[in-house]
């Protein structure tokens, strides 16, 4: 019942807005939070199925003193879930209901001419229509290596099947198999639901659990060793230490964040990753002053503002609003996301920049750009991104599809936009993104037996 109980008052947290799904998972106090976050999502997920067919059964008409959000996670387990192995009091009231409530999902399924119950989510009005995302781990090179880091795990029992050829290769991994991503360098992709949470290499910052699309700001931006780089809104700074990665803690982040809690835990994040060449504060980007000698090596600026969020996977599931943010919404953050980048413009000496949301939206993307170029009078260009990415940006101004755009069906990702800008004019033009990882991709080719590694312990 335990299990039951909490995901029930996780449920009706979410409901009241009293915070975010992993935050009320986190705080439940319920031991198993991989089993509690599982059951929630997925009792999210059917949410709207759920709710018809508890409704057509009559079910809280007829047991008033059942509280609806653990009716929904008993249902849940009952018609979708491993069948109610708990529940306390209510298994015998749900076990009476239960050819009622089978009857009236069957129907359901008939009525929508379906036979699988995922096909439910296409056609149920309402329902959350969540594709399964692959779990991505960037190996944190600060820390480790990519060869050790997959002898490590080798030695688990996971089983590296070499460098994927493309997104089918992503879509079938299953059980303990993991392969390196196709296009960027020290990512590892393993099967949906993989949990590295309490994975010791992830706890000592050896690796980093981050999704692919948001690995590609840091990876484009791509500063070299030595060079000065602002993080204009850093927190909770999986890409300042991505950037640090990329330059080898060789040069300088200036990381900025208006949170002061947000930015606590990514200092927890960098000591973790093993960051020390970032400077971090607690300061609005706007207010940070384009000529103040201190930034005037700056060649390089990463701009990743707040965003309506409408691409994350996990906000579907806890606002299911959260995909079309209204008018008035989109209006003010596009404003800030404005000036934020007029002003990362203004920085004297700075030659590339990389614009990034986790946001679907039009007026957050490529708007946002367009004007900025238009703005600009010719001193920026948009360059052409990743070019083997298969999602690029909609063709809304000449050029726009030079942007990337991410989306959990065409590239198995969050929802996501990146546009890359380079000074026109620069004297000395920036270099270009290394795309693969320097030395030998790890192959699968069988080696001669090593003794275990201790590099990749973690520490
Ligand atoms: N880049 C971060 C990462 O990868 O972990 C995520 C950044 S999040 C999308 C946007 C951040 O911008 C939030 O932490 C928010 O507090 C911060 N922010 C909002 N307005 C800001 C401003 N005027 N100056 C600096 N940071 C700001």
């Amino acid at each position: 019942m335990a299990l039951y109980g909490a995901a029930a008052s996780v449920l009706s947290g979410l409901e009241a807005h009293q915070g975010s799904l992993k935050t009320l998972v986190y705080s439940s106090r319920f031991q198993n939070v991989r089993q509690l976050y599982a059951l929630v999502c997925e009792t999210q997920r059917y949410s709207a199925v759920l709710d018809s067919v508890i409704r057509s059964a009559g079910l809280l008409e007829t047991e008033k003193k059942l509280k609806p959000h653990l009716a929904k996670v008993l249902v849940y387990e009952l018609l979708l879930g491993r069948g109610l192995r708990g529940g306390g009091r209510w298994k015998p009231v749900l076990s009476r209901h239960k050819a009622r409530l089978q009857a009236e999902f069957a129907r359901l399924k008939v009525k929508h001419c379906v036979s699988r119950n995922e096909d439910l989510l296409e056609s149920t009005p309402g329902a959350v229509k969540v594709v399964q995302l692959p779990r991505f781990v960037r190996v944190n090179t600060l820390k480790t290596s990519l060869a050790d880091t997959i002898d490590y795990l080798k030695r688990e029992g996971y089983s590296y099947q070499g460098r994927a050829s493309g997104l089918d290769e992503l879509r079938a991994l299953e059980g303990k198999r993991f392969v390196l991503d196709s296009l960027l360098p020290e990512l590892l992709v393993f099967s949906a639901g993989t949990d590295f949470h309490k994975h010791p290499l992830y706890q000592a910052g050896h690796l980093i659990l981050q999704d692919k699309a948001s690995c590609l700001p840091a990876m484009l931006l791509a500063p070299p060793p030595g060079s000065h780089v602002i993080d204009a809104c850093a927190a909770p700074g999986n890409k300042t230490s991505h950037l640090a990665a990329l330059l080898k803690n060789r040069g300088k982040i200036f990381a900025f964040d208006l949170d002061a809690g947000r930015l606590a835990a990514m200092a927890t994040l960098l000591t973790r990753a093993g960051v020390s060449c970032c400077e971090i504060a607690n300061k609005d980007f706007l207010s940070v002053s384009p000529s103040d000698p201190r930034y005037r090596q700056v060649q390089y600026i990463l701009l990743d503002p707040s965003c309506s969020g409408s691409g994350m996977v996990s906000r579907q599931l806890e606002e299911p609003g959260a995909f079309s943010p209204s008018q008035e919404r989109l209006h003010a953050l596009a404003g800030f996301q404005r000036r934020a980048l007029s002003h990362a413009l203004s920085f004297p000496a700075l030659q590339r920049l990389v614009y990034s949301t986790c946001s679907v939206c039009q007026e957050e993307n490529e708007d946002v750009v367009r004007d900025l170029l238009q703005q600009s009078l010719g001193a920026f260009r948009l360059v052409q991104a990743l070019p083997l990415w298969p999602q690029r940006g909609l063709s809304t101004f000449p050029g726009a599809e030079h942007c990337i755009r991410a989306s959990p069906e065409a590239t198995l990702t969050g929802g996501f936009f990146v546009a890359v800008l380079e000074r026109a004019s620069g004297e000395s033009p920036a270099p270009e993104p290394q795309l693969l990882a320097e030395g030998p991709v790890p192959s699968v080719a069988p080696k001669k037996k090593k003794r275990p590694r201790q590099k990749a312990l973690p520490t």
